[in-house]
């Protein structure tokens, strides 16, 4: 029965390009952990079939940190999480062209300026753009940014500078949300994501799991996302930070996470899905197994609030794999 299920997602995935039902996607998520193998080797498969073989790096810096009005619950930089990280202002647009720089010489293609808050104000906005103006004279690195919420003229004013890209999560999946943030709606996420596409930047989407959403509601968000078609889908896993809401919750474990990469890869077989924050933890020894499930981006450097792996032992890991690291086009 489930040896035939997997052959029929097979032949449509793979030979015939048609793409999974919800219903298929569920009777796949309910698999035994004795299929385990069989699931990874067809998440495998349509990585490779429908992208370039290899690992695309990203790096990520906190412009601003914390002092962030909304209450999600999983986040240390909420103003109603009582927690012990170091919150600083915006800063200042030299000193982001320095840590570029250094991006750069570590490998990474792309370079990402994250602030907190629900959306940028003036001054953060304004030192935003003067940073992408000196990042895109002085470096080579494609510019991501990861502001909020956005106004049209925001996003408009992004794409004009030369933002290529710009993250903004949904999170989880639309049923979901209201437990784990009241201070903003989903609709108002799907607006920002919106904006970005129709402003000409590729849009970065995903979610963060382990929060307490159901496998079906995992799968709600993969749907959600299929219908925005994203370029990039970040998947990232709760570690749970002290004095948040979540503080308590227990991870997920790596075949959990491992099995979430894998659906995510059968559900939106073109996007670049990118292993995020979490994975270090979450993950543990089984990191690379991510990148054979389905994963073909990698964060690399710290997170937010949270130390990751050194770029130099992620590019370790590549090459134990034998996988070429990718530029982003
Ligand atoms: S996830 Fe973003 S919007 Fe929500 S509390 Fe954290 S910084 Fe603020």
């Amino acid at each position: 029965m489930v040896e035939e299920l997997i052959q029929h997602i097979k032949n449509k995935l793979l030979n015939n390009e048609e793409a999974l039902t919800f219903d298929e996607a569920c009777s796949l998520a309910l698999v035994e952990e004795e299929y385990f193998l069989d699931l990874i080797s067809l998440s495998y498969k349509v990585k490779t079939k429908y992208n370039k073989n290899g690992v695309y790096l990203c790096s990520i810096i906190s412009a601003k940190t914390g002092a962030c009005s909304e209450d999600c619950s999983f986040c240390a930089q909420s103003a109603h999480n009582k927690t012990p990280i170091s919150s600083h202002q915006m800063i200042d647009p030299q000193s982001l062209l320095k840590s570029a720089k250094e991006v750069e010489g570590s490998g990474a293609s792309e370079f990402c300026i994250v602030t907190s808050g629900r959306g940028p104000n003036k001054k953060t906005f304004r030192r935003v753009l003067d940073a992408v103006y000196l990042i895109r004279a002085h470096t080579n690195l494609g510019i991501g940014c990861s502001l909020g919420i956005l106004t049209e003229e925001q996003a408009r004013l992004l794409s004009k500078a030369g933002v290529n890209r710009y993250n903004h999560n949904l999170e989880t999946s639309r049923s979901f949300f209201p437990n784990i943030c009241t201070t903003h709606t989903y609709e108002e996420r799907l607006r920002t994501a919106y904006l970005v596409k129709e402003n000409g930047m590729e849009l970065c989407c995903g979610g963060i799991f382990g929060i307490g959403e159901s496998i079906e509601q995992r799968l709600q968000l993969a749907f959600e996302l299929r219908e925005l078609n994203p370029n990039l889908v970040p998947i990232n896993f709760l570690n749970p930070r002290p004095g948040t809401a979540l503080a308590k919750r227990s991870l997920l474990t790596p075949f959990e996470a491992i099995k979430i990469i894998a659906l995510f890869r059968l559900i939106l077989p073109r996007s670049i899905l990118i292993c995020a924050g979490g994975r270090e933890v979450v993950l543990s020894n089984l990191q690379p197994l991510a990148l054979l499930a389905g994963a073909n981006a990698l964060i690399t450097g710290n997170y937010l609030t949270t130390p990751g792996l050194s770029p130099k032992q992620d590019l370790q890991m590549i090459r134990d794999l034998e996988l070429p690291v990718l530029d982003y086009d």
